[in-house]
C-alpha cells in the first residue's frame, strides 16, 4: 500500500511531499489541474514573510518573532490561534535553507508601494519558478505526480484515513496530507456564503478569482460534511481591489491596483468610502476587496494626479486618463458634479506637511468624513487617472482545524492519520485580515510538518525534527 497521499498541487501539497519523501514514505501527489496549470494559486506569488533578528541574505534589518506576531493579532482582530502562528512564525524564520536545497531561489525586493524590503523573502522568478523548482526536486526524489487528477472524497472511518476516490478509483495509502486549497474558486459557494444585500444584489456575482480555477473546495466541503471540525467564517477571505477589466480567474499579481494610498477611491455614486491612507498599502490591500464588494454594484474607482506617477508598481492595463476632474467622471461614467464635489471637499481638506510615502507621514485631512489620515495631498496635477476597481478573491479562510502536528481534528480529536495544509487550515491563524507573505509562511510551515507528520504515520515513527 502507498504510504503518503498528498491532495493538491501547490506550495503546500509540495512541501509535504518533499518532506515525507526525505523521511523515506513513498509518495504520490493527485494534482486537480493539468501539467501547464499545476501549482495553484502558490504559482502567482512573490515572496514569504520571515522573521529574522539580524539581517539575512536578501532581508535588511531585523523583523523579530514578537513584531511578527503584533502584525498577525491587529490584522486579524485576535481571531488567531497564538500556538499554530508562532509555529508557523519561527518556521518562516529557518526554512530558507531547505527551500533553496529544492531549488528555489530568492532575490531582494523590488521597490514600490510594499514597503517589505525589511519583512518579505521574494522568490526569484516569483512563485511559478518555486512550484517548478518543487515539481523538479520531488521528480528527482522519486515522488511519483498525476495531473489531471481531482479527488472528489475521502473514505474515512472515525477520522482515519483509508482512502481517496477520483471518481471509481481508488486509491488506498496509509495516511494523508490534504492541501487542496479553499474554495474561492467556487463561484456557487461564494454566492451561497454572501447572499444577497439590502439592494436586492448577489455581491459575489461581481468577484474575480485572482489565482486558479481549481481550488473548488471539494474536499474542504466533504471534511466538513464527514465531520472535521470546522474553523472560519465562509465570508472572510483575503480579498484585494484589482482592475475590473481583469479575467474571471489567474489575473495573477498584475491585476493589482496599487495606488490607492495616493489618491482617493471613491464608489459608484462617487463618494469617498473609506481611509485610504490609514496604514502602509502591504498591511490594508487585502481590505479593500472586501471594501468595494460592501459597495453598490461592488464597484469602486481608484482616482490619483500626475504627482504620484512613478510612485507605484504600474498596473498592466491603463487608466483612463483626463486633463481635468469632470472629463474624467464622464470616462469612466460617475455623475460629474458628484465627482467634482468629492475631490474639492477632500483637496480643501488637505493638510499637507511633509509628503513621504516611506513612513507614515503628517500629510492628512481635517475635517472630513471618512478622514485620509497619511498621504493626503490635492488631486490638483493633470493629468488625472481613474482606474476601475472589483473585489479580487484571493484565498478564503473558512477551513478544518487542525493541531500544531497538523492533524485534521473530529470531535475534538486529532486524526492519526490525516493531515491538512495551506489555505485548507489557514483560517486556523487567519479567521480574518491579512498581512503579505504570511499565506506562505502558512503553507511552508504546515506542508512541512504535515509531510513529516504523515511519513511518520505511515511508518509508524516519530517524525523527525524539522531543521
Ligand atoms: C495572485 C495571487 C498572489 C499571491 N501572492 C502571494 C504572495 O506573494 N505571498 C503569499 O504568502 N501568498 C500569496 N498568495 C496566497 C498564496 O497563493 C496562498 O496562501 C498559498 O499559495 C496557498 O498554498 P496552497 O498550497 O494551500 O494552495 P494552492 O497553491 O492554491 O494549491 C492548491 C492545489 O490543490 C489543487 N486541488 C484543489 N482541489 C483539488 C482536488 N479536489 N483534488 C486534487 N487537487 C486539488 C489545486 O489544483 C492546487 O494545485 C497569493 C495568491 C494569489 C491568488
Amino acid at each position: 500500500m502507498l504510504d503518503v497521499l498528498v491532495i493538491g498541487g501547490g506550495n503546500a501539497a509540495l512541501c509535504a511531499a518533499l518532506m515525507a519523501r526525505e523521511a523515506g514514505a513513498e509518495v504520490l501527489v493527485l494534482e486537480s489541474a493539468p501539467r501547464e496549470w499545476r501549482g495553484g494559486n502558490s504559482m502567482h506569488t512573490r515572496n514569504l514573510r520571515c522573521m529574522h533578528d539580524a539581517p539575512q541574505d536578501v532581508l535588511v534589518d531585523a523583523y523579530p518573532e514578537e513584531e511578527f506576531w503584533q502584525d498577525l493579532l491587529k490584522v486579524t482582530g485576535g481571531r488567531t490561534n497564538e500556538e499554530l502562528a508562532r509555529i508557523a512564525i519561527r518556521a518562516s524564520a529557518t526554512c530558507r535553507g531547505w527551500m533553496r536545497r529544492h531549488g528555489v531561489r530568492f532575490q531582494p525586493s523590488l521597490s514600490g508601494t510594499l514597503h517589505v524590503a525589511r519583512t518579505n523573502a521574494f522568490f526569484m522568478g516569483g512563485g511559478k519558478a518555486l512550484v517548478n523548482a518543487y515539481y523538479r526536486s520531488a521528480e528527482a526524489l522519486g515522488v511519483r505526480i498525476r495531473y489531471d487528477a481531482t479527488v472528489d472524497r475521502l473514505e474515512l472511518e472515525d477520522g482515519h484515513f483509508r482512502a481517496a476516490w477520483l471518481g471509481d478509483e481508488r486509491i488506498e495509502a496509509r495516511a494523508c496530507v490534504v492541501a487542496s486549497g479553499g474554495f474561492e474558486s467556487n463561484r456557487e459557494w461564494l454566492r451561497e456564503a454572501w447572499g444577497q444585500n439590502e439592494a436586492g444584489e448577489w455581491p459575489a456575482e461581481n468577484f474575480l478569482i485572482r489565482g486558479t480555477r481549481f481550488n473548488r473546495g471539494v474536499l474542504l466541503r466533504d471534511l466538513l460534511d464527514q465531520g472535521a471540525d470546522r474553523i472560519g467564517d465562509p465570508t472572510q477571505f483575503h480579498s484585494v481591489a484589482i482592475d475590473a477589466r481583469a479575467p474571471l480567474y489567474d489575473g495573477g499579481i498584475c491585476t493589482r491596483i496599487d495606488c490607492v494610498s495616493l489618491g482617493i477611491v471613491v464608489n459608484r455614486q462617487a463618494l469617498r468610502f473609506y481611509d485610504e491612507g490609514e496604514d502602509f498599502w502591504p498591511k490594508r490591500y487585502a481590505i479593500w476587496g472586501r471594501l468595494v464588494a460592501q459597495q453598490p454594484g461592488q464597484i469602486g474607482y481608484s482616482i490619483i494626479d500626475a504627482k504620484p506617477i512613478g510612485r507605484f508598481m504600474p498596473p498592466v492595463f491603463k487608466g483612463e486618463r483626463a486633463d481635468t476632474l469632470g472629463e474624467l467622471a464622464r470616462r469612466v461614467g460617475l455623475d460629474e458634479a458628484a465627482f467634482v464635489r468629492t475631490v474639492t471637499e477632500y483637496n480643501a481638506a488637505c493638510r499637507v506637511g511633509h509628503f513621504d510615502h516611506e513612513v507614515l507621514d503628517d500629510c492628512h485631512t481635517e475635517g472630513l468624513s471618512p478622514p485620509k489620515t497619511h498621504w493626503a495631498r490635492p488631486l490638483d496635477t493633470p493629468p488625472y487617472y481613474a482606474y476601475a476597481l472589483r473585489p479580487g478573491i484571493t484565498f478564503t479562510y473558512l477551513g478544518v482545524r487542525v493541531d500544531a502536528q497538523a492533524a485534521v481534528h473530529f470531535g475534538g480529536q486529532p486524526s492519526d492519520n490525516l493531515f491538512a495544509a495551506g489555505e485548507v487550515m489557514a483560517g486556523n491563524i487567519l479567521g480574518q485580515g491579512y498581512t503579505a507573505g504570511v499565506g506562505m509562511s502558512i503553507g511552508t510551515a504546515f506542508g512541512r510538518i504535515a509531510g513529516a507528520q504523515a511519513a511518520a504515520a505511515a511508518v509508524r515513527q516519530p517524525a523527525p525534527a524539522i531543521a
